[in-house]
């Protein structure tokens, strides 16, 4: 069994957005990321969201303004052990190895690594 150092855990962050809602598909529509004050982050912007945003403005779209919306997230994040070679692994698969070899489940112990093949007879 290693060190833990972060148990595993979900983190909920809260991410904003402008949402544009369809006129003819309520509750459908498109969302922009923005920040708290609900000034558009373009650079979280894909050049496809970049088109959609301008069809909103400009009307080509029907869409009605929404404006600012809150929205949660929730983020997984797996446990995290120290190897005895002092490299921390992330642990979140059955098998989780460090760059030293070492192989560990996803509590932390220690598994046999396949390197030793014993000749049993
Ligand atoms: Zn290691």
């Amino acid at each position: 069994m290693i060190q833990i150092v972060r148990f595993p855990g979900v983190v909920v962050k809260h991410f904003y957005y402008i949402f544009y809602e369809w006129v003819e598909k309520p509750f459908e529509g498109f969302k922009f990321p923005s920040n708290i004050h609900g000034e558009l982050d373009f650079n979280k912007m894909t050049p496809e969201m970049l088109v959609d945003y301008e069809k909103c403005e400009s009307d080509e779209y029907e869409v009605l303004y929404q404006g600012l919306q809150r929205d949660l997230e929730s983020i997984r994040q797996p446990a995290v052990g120290r190897c005895w070679c002092g490299v921390e692994v992330v642990l979140q698969g059955a098998i989780n190895q460090c760059k030293c070899g070492r192989c560990y489940n996803s509590s932390g112990q220690e598994k046999e690594t396949s390197n030793g093949i014993s000749t049993d007879s």
